[in-house]
């Protein structure tokens, strides 16, 4: 058989805007699973949520600012230029028909763990990437009777079984806590409080000079 290639690590997210609750775990989780290179992928319009996000341009500029100096991460931005909904198996069917020997890593917080049975034809996701999983506070703590099972059958203690598979593994790393999310940023800003721990300065000055999440006026 042909040697594998390095394993690609794969981001998606709504970033809106990107906090160290994504990038901190991010990086620790590559370096525990022995990945080099994570795309952050924006997506157009999430699935999973009910609000319109910034606009892409928007959320692009921010990531581009907070993955500065980090040479690991760059952006792949093939959702977010799309018009449609980006659908997660869509992605990666375009991405194995470009790397076909490279392991591919999706990279998630464990709250997206427990609801990956939402995702659009999740179970076929698992022939396409494996998964490595950032602890995040506030998931649930109790596991499904699915999620369990799932995880019996394809959780990987080391990650040499990351490298030596194209997929379908998952990879629980031990990241720090960070209790950040996208929504209390946007909440703070409403309220006029403080997101000095939440966010790079770089992102929080462009939020300021945009004016981003600022209360709506009602008259
Ligand atoms: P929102 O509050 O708008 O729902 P969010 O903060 O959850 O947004 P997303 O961009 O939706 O951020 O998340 C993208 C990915 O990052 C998901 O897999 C999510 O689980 C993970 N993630 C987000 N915040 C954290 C965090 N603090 N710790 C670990 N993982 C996180």
């Amino acid at each position: 058989m042909n040697k594998l290639r390095p394993a690609l690590g794969i981001f998606g997210g709504t970033f809106d805007p990107v906090h160290y609750g994504h990038i901190k775990p991010v990086i620790d989780a590559a370096q525990q699973a022995g990945v080099q290179s994570v795309a952050m992928l924006p997506c157009h319009i999430p699935v999973h949520k009910d609000l319109a996000p910034s606009a892409a341009k928007h959320r692009l500029a921010m990531l581009k600012l907070a993955i500065e100096c980090y040479p690991q991460l760059y952006i792949d931005d093939r959702e977010i230029h799309t018009s449609a909904p980006s659908y997660t198996i869509h992605t990666l069917q375009a991405l194995r028909a470009e790397y076909p020997r490279h392991p591919l890593c999706f990279f998630i917080g464990m709250d997206s763990l427990h609801s990956l049975a939402t995702w659009h034809e999740w179970q076929a996701l698992f022939d396409y990437c494996h998964f490595v999983v950032c602890c995040r506070p506030g998931s649930q703590t109790t596991l499904s009777k699915e999620l369990q099972q799932l995880l019996n059958e394809r959780q990987v203690m080391t990650n040499n079984a990351l490298h030596n598979a194209l997929y379908g593994k998952i990879f629980l790393a031990d990241t720090p806590l960070l209790a950040i999310s996208s929504t209390d940023i946007r909440q703070h800003i409403q309220q006029g409080l403080s997101t000095n721990n939440m966010v790079d300065p770089k992102v929080r000055a462009y939020i300021q000079t945009h004016k981003l999440y600022q209360p709506s006026t009602t008259f």
